[in-house]
């Protein structure tokens, strides 16, 4: 076995808040006797966007305190002690390496340009010779086993699909040994509550859809209980187009937005259940499902920056609108559509929207009202609890037909509403929410 380092390691999380097959945490415990840690609320994620949207607003940020919350004690287990910020990285990391004598930092890769430019400001306040160790640990296929370049990602999902299900295996998950303990670690840091972020305290609403915790002890209980204890996952293919409740979907995404559960573990539980119980269709299209997940992050690793430009990836122009009143009617639910008014209610007053909704409210902001998209996907970003750059990007591109999607369809909202609310049940249960 290979001798550890005495060294303290740092492990900064961003979008890898778990300890189960972490690869990043992994290899520092696994490289160094001592291992501390950092998470930063970040203020630049609580500021106004440039579309005039909170980048994190209220839904999501509840969730990340809980995830963090859960992420000190799970760490703590380990022997790692976190340390939480509410001041930019750039300040709180040297700090640290400072006080710890750091030469090794181990994160998460990370490619969009927000990210880069973060990492970029703490390499600049920090001494030449701290080593910076990153690895990709988001994906479901590793990018070193797709057998193609990021240049090379087929334009067109079923091409993409096709190619790595027939050269690609899913890694092993990885285990995470505890590091030593450290003697009279001073941690006086806390995590912040919402009123810190400048965010207003919420009850969660009781027909909220995803009325979950955030951290990864609530996501193992999630997955325990849609795949084992009530077999859910395997009615998943015909329910995932519901609308109404916890249970139509499996509801992960949020805990796989800030890596609290890895895709590997949920691939892997899917195997088990296959061999526990059955195998049929619905227990393959959740990893499908988790296939278009990678493919999005591999679209955004392949076009950078473009899939934040107006043009898309495809480079299209149209002629965008910016009307500010019929983006306001489209965020109230007071648009001409009552279905895409009932799921922007839900929106707004849960942080959650089925992916059905989803498409529906894109497609008419983009093809109907024919407004920039970027402005509904910027509204997607502060509100959504599973925001995640690369599928929020990704679908609205594909949506508004600068993406990926070969037939650029557009979808009749109404025609939408009667075969997927017949009853309008779904509908009514959020009309009636303006009334108060
Ligand atoms: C306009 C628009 C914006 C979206 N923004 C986001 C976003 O910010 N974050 C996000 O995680 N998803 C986004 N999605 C994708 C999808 O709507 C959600 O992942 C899904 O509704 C989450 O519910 P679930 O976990 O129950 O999904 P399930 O149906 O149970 O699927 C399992 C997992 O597969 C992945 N997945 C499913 N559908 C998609 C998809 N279309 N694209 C990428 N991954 C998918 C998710 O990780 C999901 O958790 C967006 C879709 C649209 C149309």
């Amino acid at each position: 076995m290979q001798k550890k380092q005495e060294n303290i390691a740092l492990v900064w999380f961003r979008n890898d808040l778990r300890v189960q097959d972490n690869l990043v945490l992994n290899k520092a415990i696994t490289n160094h006797k001592h291992v501390i840690a950092c998470y930063c609320f970040d203020p630049k994620h609580y500021e106004i966007s440039r579309f005039g949207f909170k980048k994190t607003d209220r839904f999501r940020a509840k969730f990340l305190i809980e995830t963090v919350e859960n992420l000190k004690a799970n760490l703590k287990s380990l022997n790692i002690e976190l340390f939480v910020f509410t001041n930019a990285p750039y300040q709180s990391i040297p700090n640290l390496i400072d006080i710890f004598k750091i030469k090794s930092i181990y994160l998460q890769s990370e490619w969009t340009a927000e990210e880069i430019e973060t990492l970029n400001s703490i390499k600049k306040s920090v001494a030449d010779n701290i080593a910076f160790n990153e690895y990709y640990d988001q994906f479901l296929y590793h990018p070193n086993d797709i057998g193609m370049s990021f240049l090379e990602i087929p334009q067109v999902f079923t091409n993409f699909r096709k190619k790595i299900e027939t050269y690609s295996r899913v890694r092993p998950v990885v285990e995470n040994p505890s590091a030593d303990q450290i003697n009279a670690i001073e941690n006086t840091t806390q995590v912040p509550t919402l009123e810190d972020l400048k965010l207003e305290p919420f009850n969660t609403h009781p027909q909220s859809a995803f009325p979950f915790k955030g951290g990864e002890t609530y996501a193992t209980k999630r997955l325990n209980d849609y795949f084992f204890e009530s077999k859910k996952l395997g009615f998943y293919k015909k329910t995932r187009n519901g609308l109404i409740g916890t249970d139509f979907s499996s509801k992960f995404s949020p805990w796989l937005a800030n890596g609290s559960i890895s895709a590997r573990i949920i691939y892997w539980n899917v195997k088990q259940f296959e061999k526990l119980y059955f195998k049929n269709q619905s227990t393959y299209w959740l990893i499908f499902e988790l296939i278009w997940r990678d493919y999005f992050k591999y679209i955004s690793l392949k076009h950078k920056n473009h899939i934040f430009k107006v043009g898309g990836i495809l480079n299209k122009n149209y002629h965008w609108k910016t009307d500010n009143d019929e983006v306001l009617k489209w965020i109230n639910g007071e648009t001409k559509s009552s279905f895409v008014n009932a799921n922007m209610i839900e929106l707004k007053k849960t942080g959650w929207m089925s992916n059905r909704g989803r498409q529906n409210v894109a497609s008419f902001f983009a093809k109907d009202l024919m407004i920039d998209w970027r402005i509904g996907a910027a509204y997607f970003e502060a509100m959504l609890i599973d925001y995640d750059v690369h599928s929020n990007y990704g679908n609205w591109m594909y949506v508004s037909g600068v993406g990926n999607d070969p037939r650029n369809r557009k979808f009749n909202v109404d025609l939408q509403a009667e075969r997927y609310d017949t009853t309008g049940k779904f509908q009514k249960l959020w009309l009636q929410e303006t009334l108060f």
